[in-house]
C-alpha cells in the first residue's frame, strides 16, 4: 500500500491526495483523476476528510462493486466492478460525483427511502437476489443481485455516508431455476413413466436384495399372481406356492451372475385365488439385474407376460389337428374298405349276372323247341303256358341284363362308339319291340320328328352310340308306357333349339307321358341306382330301378344328358339331350 501511494504521489507530482487515492489502472480511477471535484459538493479532494479517502480508495481497490453516496447531498463514487450495471443508459460516467437524487429520478422513491434510513442511523439494508435488470452489452439483460446498503462513518464518528455493496447472483439464480425447472420435468417424467409402468400390458415387478423383496409391482403383475400383498415382502414369503417351482434359484443366479434368465411359456402353479387349488399359468420372462452406478448389483427386474390363452389356444388347435388327421386317416381307411367291397360287390354281381343268363339262355331255347312241337305236338293250354314261361324267361333275362349293365358302369368297363346317328333310324329300331306292350295297353303313340324349317333341312343327326342310344330310349319308351294307365298317350319328339332360344349345337329327345307322373320330391332320387317310387305301378310291373340310372349314365358318356319334368297325375317328359351333328357337319359324320 505504502509502495502504491508513494508511486502515486510521484506520477501525478500532485504533493496533494489526488495522486494518492485515485493512483492506478482502471478506468473510474482514470475518470476520478480527471474530474475537477472542486465542482461537486465533495470539494477539492484535499479538503476530503480521512474516511472519506480511505472508503473511496477501498472502494476503487475492490473487486466487488460498489457505490458510495457521501454526504448530506449523496455525492456519488463507484468502481469499475459497477460500472456494468449502469449499463449504456447514459447515466455513466456523468454518475460520478453526481448527487443521488438527480442521478436516480426513476428510482429515488424506491431506493429514496432507504438511503435515509441508513443515514439516519437505522439498520442496514440486505436483498438477497433481487431482480434487476440493466442494459448492458447492448441490450436490455435479466440480472440478480444481492445487495447492502450500509453506513460509512466520518472522521468524527457522524454517519457520513451510505455504502452500496453488491454482488451480481445471475448466474447462481439462473442455475437454480434451471435446477428447478429440470427437477420438475424430472418429476414429470417419473410420474409419467411410472403409470406407463403401472398400465403396462406386460408384467413388470422390482425385487430388491437378496431376499428378492418385492419394491414394485404393476397392475398387469397383481393380474398374473392374484391380489394379494406384495410390496416390503420377500418372495418366498409373497408367493409361497411358488418355491418348489425352480424361479427362486433363478433369482439368485441372476443376482449372482448379472446374466438376464429368459424363459418361454414356462409353466408357474400359482395361488390366485386365496383358499383355491393353484392355477396352472404360461408366461414369457425376463430376470434382469439391477445394477447401481457404482457396479453392485441390487435388484432383479421381472417383466414378461402372461401367454396362457396363447398357449391353451395354440394346443387347443394342435389337438384338433391331430384329431381331425386321425379321422381323415380313419376317413381314407373307410373309403378304401369301401371301394373294396364295392369291387368286391360289383364282381359278385357280374359273376352272377353272368351265370344267370346261360341257364336262362337255355330255358327260352328249350321253351321254342317245344313250341316249335320238335318233341311232339303240344296242346293250346301248353302253348299258352309256353308263352307264360318265355314272357317270364324274357323279364328275368331283362334284370340280369340291367345289373349286369349297371355293375359294367360302376367298374367304369362300358366304351361308346359315338358317330353322327340318324335319329329317325334309332327310333325306327326301338319302336317295334314296344308295340307289343302299346297294343296291350290300347296306349297311342305318336312320333314328331318333324322339326321347324324341316323341309329344307336333311334328316336330323346327332353325335351318339347308335346302340346305346337306342338302349336309353328303349328303357324311356317302356317306362312310359308302364307307367300310364290303360288309353293313355305317348309322345316321342325330337327338336332342336335352332329357333334360338338355346345353344345351336344341342338336339332334344323327348318321350311324354300321360302318366301317374312323379311326385316333385322324387325327382332327383329316380336316377339313383335301385330306386323306384312305391307304387302300385312299381310292385306290379317289376322292375329294379336301374332303367334310369343306366340310362342317365348312358347319356352322359356320350357327352349328354338325360333330365325330367313331372306333374304327379298328369304325367312326365324325359328329355334325352345330345350334341347335335350341325349341317354343316354332317359330311364329315
Ligand atoms: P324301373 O323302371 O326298373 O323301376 P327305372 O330306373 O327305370 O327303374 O325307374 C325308376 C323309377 O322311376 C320307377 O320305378 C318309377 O317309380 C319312376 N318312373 C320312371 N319312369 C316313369 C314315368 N314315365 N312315369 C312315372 N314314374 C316313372
Amino acid at each position: 500500500m505504502t509502495a502504491r501511494r508513494t508511486d502515486g504521489r510521484t506520477a501525478r507530482g500532485d504533493p496533494g491526495i489526488e495522486g494518492g487515492i485515485f493512483a492506478g489502472p482502471g478506468e473510474m480511477r482514470a475518470l476520478c483523476r480527471a474530474l475537477d471535484w472542486s465542482t461537486t459538493a465533495l470539494g477539492p479532494v484535499a479538503t476530503w476528510s480521512q474516511s472519506l479517502r480511505t472508503i473511496t480508495r477501498v472502494i476503487l481497490d475492490s473487486p466487488t462493486p460498489m457505490f458510495l453516496w457521501w454526504g448530506p447531498e449523496l455525492t456519488q463514487i463507484y468502481n469499475d466492478a459497477y460500472r456494468p450495471s449502469l449499463g449504456a443508459s447514459g447515466r455513466h460516467p456523468q454518475a460520478l460525483g453526481m448527487q443521488g437524487r438527480d442521478c436516480w429520478t426513476d428510482i429515488w422513491e424506491a431506493i429514496g427511502p432507504q438511503i435515509e434510513q441508513v443515514m439516519s442511523g437505522g439498520p442496514p439494508t440486505w436483498h438477497e437476489d433481487q431482480y434487476l435488470p440493466i442494459e448492458r452489452n447492448g441490450r436490455r439483460e435479466d440480472v440478480w443481485w444481492t445487495y447492502s446498503y450500509s453506513a460509512v462513518h466520518d472522521d468524527d464518528g457522524s454517519i457520513g455516508g451510505t455504502l452500496v455493496v453488491c454482488q451480481e447472483t445471475t448466474s447462481r439464480v439462473r442455475a437454480e431455476q434451471e435446477r428447478a425447472q429440470l427437477l420438475h420435468a424430472l418429476d414429470l417424467e417419473r410420474r409419467r413413466l411410472a403409470t406407463v409402468f403401472q398400465q403396462a400390458p406386460a408384467f413388470l415387478a422390482v425385487l430388491r436384495g437378496e431376499r428378492h423383496i418385492f419394491e414394485l409391482a404393476n397392475d398387469s403383475y397383481y393380474q398374473l399372481v392374484g391380489h394379494r400383498e406384495l410390496i416390503g415382502k420377500p418372495i418366498a414369503e409373497a408367493l409361497p406356492e411358488v418355491r418348489d417351482q425352480g424361479f427362486f434359484a433363478l433369482l439368485d443366479q441372476v443376482l449372482a451372475t448379472g446374466e438376464a434368465v429368459v424363459g418361454r411359456e414356462v409353466s408357474v402353479l400359482l395361488a390366485r385365488t386365496p383358499g383355491d387349488a393353484p392355477e396352472e399359468r404360461f408366461v414369457d420372462f425376463v430376470y434382469q439385474a439391477l445394477v447401481e452406478a457404482d457396479g453392485t448389483r441390487s435388484g432383479i427386474a421381472a417383466h414378461g407376460y402372461d401367454v396362457t390363452e396363447q398357449v391353451s389356444a395354440r394346443r387347443e388347435v394342435e389337438r384338433l389337428l391331430r384329431e381331425s388327421e386321425r379321422a381323415r386317416a380313419d376317413a381314407e381307411l373307410a373309403r378304401a374298405a369301401a371301394v373294396q367291397a364295392d369291387l368286391a360287390k360289383s364282381q359278385f354281381l357280374a359273376n352272377m349276372s353272368h351265370e344267370l343268363r346261360t341257364p336262362l339262355n337255355a330255358i327260352q331255347g328249350y321253351t321254342q323247341l317245344i313250341d316249335l312241337g320238335i318233341h311232339g305236338p303240344i296242346t293250346p293250354a301248353q302253348r299258352e303256358t309256353l308263352a307264360r314261361i318265355d314272357r317270364a324267361q324274357r323279364h328275368l333275362l331283362g334284370l340280369v341284363n340291367d345289373v349286369l349293365n349297371f355293375t359294367r358302369m360302376g367298374a367304369g368297363r362300358v366304351e361308346y362308339d359315338v358317330q353322327a346317328v340318324a335319329v329317325a333310324d334309332v327310333i325306327a329300331d326301338v319302336l317295334p319291340l314296344v308295340e307289343p306292350q302299346l297294343a296291350h295297353k290300347r296306349i297311342e303313340l305318336e312320333v314328331r320328328l318333324s322339326e321347324p324349317r324341316a323341309g329344307a333341312e336333311p334328316p336330323a343327326h346327332v353325335w351318339a352310340d347308335h346302340e346305346k342310344l337306342g338302349q336309353i330310349f328303349l328303357n324311356l319308351l317302356s317306362n312310359a308306357i308302364k307307367f300310364t294307365p290303360s288309353g293313355g298317350r305317348v309322345v316321342v319328339s325330337f327338336t332342336t333349339r335352332a329357333d334360338g332360344s338355346g345353344p345351336e349345337d344341342l338336339a332334344f329327345f323327348q318321350v311324354t307321358d300321360t302318366g301317374i307322373g312323379i311326385p316333385r320330391d322324387r325327382l332327383d332320387a329316380i336316377f339313383e341306382p335301385f330306386v323306384q317310387v312305391r307304387t302300385e305301378y312299381a310292385r306290379t310291373s317289376g322292375g329294379t330301378g336301374l332303367g334310369l340310372a343306366i340310362s342317365r349314365d348312358l347319356a352322359r358318356g356320350m357327352g349328354g344328358d338325360l333330365r325330367v319334368r313331372s306333374v304327379e297325375g298328369q304325367g312326365s317328359t324325359f328329355t334325352i339331350a345330345l350334341r347335335r351333328v350341325l349341317p354343316h357337319a354332317e359330311h364329315r359324320a
